[in-house]
């Protein structure tokens, strides 16, 4: 049975159809990255997974729990947004930390789970600092933080690289896929860079116009494009 699955779903504003019914599954510890031109729907569909946004039709299973009608809380899912969203006056253990008190987690229990994400992502150093204080890349890491110390069943990242710089852009893409393979955690992930698809995937889902075009493991999406525009975004050779 697939961990996450999403059936048949479709998203209208309005009368203006953005997703056409969707079909992908995906199974527990699974990278899958999400890739296609901009305005294609990849936001849409993370949003909807998150609850950040509704179905027009269709559903979508987590370990085989229908979790469309579910508000965000009730989902055991964290998403890392492209702009940080960082609470500037705290610190970045307050940051961390947040999601945490407001479950009511007791003090300890809390620190130690912060000094553990932390451990992890290597901002040790970097706990009483506040956002002002930190890079682009830093604060990226402590966003990550905060999706990471909840330990959710399934994480989404919406371009969470694409305010960096190219360097750091490179050298977080390799700490993300780290985490991953430590973690075996599952993952989706919204990217419209071919590069950054082909490098974290387990599973590349191609997406153009509303529409899955491809679902594949990153060698057979180029390897084997299933149509042209396939073999064009990702740059097969031909
Ligand atoms: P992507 O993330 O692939 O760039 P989006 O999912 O953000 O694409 O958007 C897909 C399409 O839906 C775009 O045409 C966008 O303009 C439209 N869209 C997104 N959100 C809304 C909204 N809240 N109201 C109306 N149209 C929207
Ligand atoms: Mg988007």
């Amino acid at each position: 049975m697939s961990f996450l699955h999403i059936h048949n779903v479709h998203k209208r504003f309005g009368s203006t159809p953005v997703l056409k019914g969707v079909d992908i599954a995906i199974a527990q510890g699974d990278f899958l990255v999400l890739v296609g031109p901009s305005g294609c729907g990849k936001s849409t569909l993370l949003n909807m997974i998150a609850g950040l946004d509704t179905l027009s039709d269709g559903e979508l299973l987590l370990d085989g729990v229908r979790i469309n009608d579910l508000p965000p809380a009730k989902r055991d899912i964290a998403m890392v947004f492209q702009s940080y969203a960082l609470y500037p006056s705290m610190t970045v253990a307050g940051n961390i930390g947040f999601g945490l008190e407001m479950r009511k987690v007791p003090r300890k229990a809390r620190r130690e789970a912060i000094e553990r994400v932390a451990r992890l992502l290597q901002i040790e150093n970097l706990l009483s600092r506040k956002p002002s204080q930190l890079s682009g890349g830093q604060r990226q890491r402590v966003a990550m933080g905060r999706a990471l110390v909840r330990e959710p069943q399934l994480f989404l990242f919406d371009e969470p690289l694409s305010n960096l710089d190219a360097k750091l852009r490179v050298d977080m893409r390799t700490e993300i896929k780290q985490l991953h393979q430590r973690l075996r955690t599952t993952i989706v992930y919204v990217t419209h860079d071919q590069i950054e698809a082909m490098t974290l995937a387990t599973r590349i889902a191609v997406m153009r116009g509303g529409e899955l075009q491809q679902l594949g493991t990153p060698q057979q999406v180029y390897d084997d494009p299933s149509n042209l525009f396939v073999a064009g975004f990702m740059g097969s050779p031909s």
